[in-house]
């Protein structure tokens, strides 16, 4: 993944929060405070009017502007984590297409450093953690990059989907204990979107 990639992926990412703005925020309203569609969405808007602003001159720079874009323009939960996964894939990112998911495993170790979140309790975690096996096991099988990050997506999307059952354990989500049941989780939901944008953008 170089640097025009990165931009792609992370341009790709931010259209699909805007087409799926509305919906992100539904399914927020029923398990939190309806907003993380309209937090995802100002976010990626100020992280593309920066990368206009001030084109990054590595594929490095370009993650840790986003990073500090979303950290700063974010309020909720959503903002300092997609931030802090960026801000963490920054050192790790390199012009092969490994150093990709290395560099994406960075994040979400990140993610976790940052909300203490596990397997199963309901949240972007449920969908990247499934991604990255995915991806790492399709590479290792000696997948190219498109193809392991069309897998990737199939698991994200898949751990998405295995959110509705959970018994939320972390966020707003955790006040409704047995009663987030039968919900899925809108922050799994972007996440399955950004690891569905890098898909897109490697395959074309
Ligand atoms: P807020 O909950 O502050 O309103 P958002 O609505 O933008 O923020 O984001 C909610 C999403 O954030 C949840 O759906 C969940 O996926 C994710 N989330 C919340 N807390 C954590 C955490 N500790 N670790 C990982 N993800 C979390
Ligand atoms: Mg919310």
């Amino acid at each position: 993944m170089d640097l025009d990639r990165i931009n792609a992926w992370v341009r790709e990412f931010a259209r699909l929060i805007g087409e799926n703005a509305q919906y992100l925020s539904d399914l927020d309203a029923a398990i939190g405070d309806a907003d993380h569609g309209i937090n995802m969405d100002r976010g990626m808007t100020a992280v593309v009017a920066a990368l206009d602003d001030t084109p990054p001159a590595d594929a490095g720079a370009l993650c840790k502007q986003v990073g500090m874009t979303l950290v700063k323009s974010v309020g909720g939960a959503s903002g300092p984590l997609y931030g802090t996964f960026f801000l963490r894939m920054a050192p790790a990112m390199g012009a092969e297409s490994a150093d990709f998911a290395a560099a994406l495993r960075a994040g979400v170790e990140g993610v976790v450093q940052r909300g203490r979140a596990e397997a199963g309790d309901k949240t972007m975690f449920d969908a990247l953690a499934p991604a990255l096996d995915a991806l790492d096991a399709a590479l290792a099988s000696g997948a190219d990059l498109a193809k392991a990050l069309a897998e990737a997506t199939a698991a994200a999307e898949k751990g998405r989907d295995a959110t509705e059952s959970m018994v939320a354990r972390k966020g707003r989500a955790s006040y409704l204990g047995q009663r987030s049941v039968g919900h899925v989780d809108p922050g799994a939901t972007s996440a399955a979107l950004l690891i569905g944008a890098a898909a897109t953008v490697v395959r074309t």
